[in-house]
């Protein structure tokens, strides 16, 4: 069984701003969003298995773009959510409503879709999607409150040959879910193992995941070591320089020093913004390429190992 991973999305979460004129903001190509499909193929080239990372706006209509997906060969197994925040889950309507109605007219019975997610998201979609939840979800709640840096019980999947395991992140406002009593840390990131790779899926993120530069505690040091030496970390970075305080996403800066912890093979800059620098400073307005770019001449100046990039919409990656 060979496993792809492929990236889903049509704009990235904070891409644009209404009413901004930076170089980003004028850019009309479609841009990756934070969702990747972890596709399983057969030996006669076939989609057999289908686990979607997170329903963004835009990420369906990259689905019905996705070859091993075209007419009947489309198919989902399971969704995925890292947390709440209304960027990684506004989709759900269209991907629930879309699927079930070409399930129907090939004649097939829907089965409801099995969703993974941490019980402060659950409250939020029992909520938001209310009738997704009960129409076309199949939820299957990790309910553990465990602080950032925590492996939790790896996900439950069909695949014998792939293992994922969710890892508590601390991620600003997504730890204070308004539907849910007090604080209760609802986003996870992912370490995708086949037989022959590792992957880390580490968005959002805020900057205050600290253990992920300098892990203190036994339960940290797993974390990291379970992360450590990935053959692709796809990663949060919003803009350049660190802020003062708590910010809502990690900056580049932020990021440099978690590779040094992390070492990984190639990685890749998501939920890209660059707005928070603010106008005339580095990363604000800048396009993908230009970040690329810049991103890389700071990669080697550090000694970092592999390469830096920002995922573009439909890239594979062979796990
Ligand atoms: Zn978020
Ligand atoms: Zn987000």
């Amino acid at each position: 069984m060979q496993h792809l991973l492929i990236v889903n999305g049509i704009d990235g979460p904070m891409r644009k701003q209404f009413g901004c004129d930076c170089a980003r903001c004028a850019d009309s190509t479609p841009q990756a969003n934070t969702s990747v499909s972890l596709v399983s193929i057969n030996a006669d080239g076939e989609a057999v298995h289908h686990l979607l990372f997170d329903v963004g706006v835009g990420v369906v209509d990259s689905l019905v773009r996705n070859p091993y997906f075209i007419g009947s060969n489309a198919r989902l197994d399971g969704i995925i959510l890292s947390h709440w925040h209304p960027d990684h889950t506004l989709g759900l309507n269209q991907l629930c409503v879309s699927y079930h109605l070409g399930l129907r007219r090939r004649g097939i019975t829907p089965p409801k879709i099995p969703l993974w997610c941490r019980r402060t998201s659950a409250a939020w979609v029992q909520v938001q999607n209310e009738y997704e939840w009960r129409s076309f979800l199949c939820p299957h709640v990790s309910d553990e409150s465990y602080p950032p840096g925590t492996i939790l019980q790896p996900v439950e999947t069909a695949l014998p040959d792939v293992r994922i395991t969710p890892i508590s992140v601390s991620h600003f406002s997504a730890d204070r879910c308004p539907y849910a009593v007090g604080v209760s840390y609802a986003c996870a990131a992912f370490v995708v193992e086949t037989k022959n790779s590792k992957t880390v899926l580490l968005w959002d993120i805020d900057n205050q995941n600290e253990w992920l530069a300098a892990p203190q505690t036994e339960s940290e040091k797993a974390a990291v070591t379970l992360m450590a030496g990935a053959d692709n970390l796809f990663i949060d970075t919003c803009f350049w320089r660190n802020k003062t305080g708590r910010s809502t996403h990690p900056s580049y800066e932020n990021v440099l020093r978690y590779a040094h912890t992390l070492q990984p093979q190639q990685t890749l800059l998501m939920h890209m913004s660059g707005h928070p620098d603010g106008r005339g400073n580095r990363g604000w307005g800048w396009t993908n390429a230009e970040w690329t770019a810049a991103a890389s001449e700071e990669w080697a100046v550090q000694g970092l190992p592999g390469t830096v990039c920002l995922p573009g919409i439909g890239d594979i990656l062979d796990l």
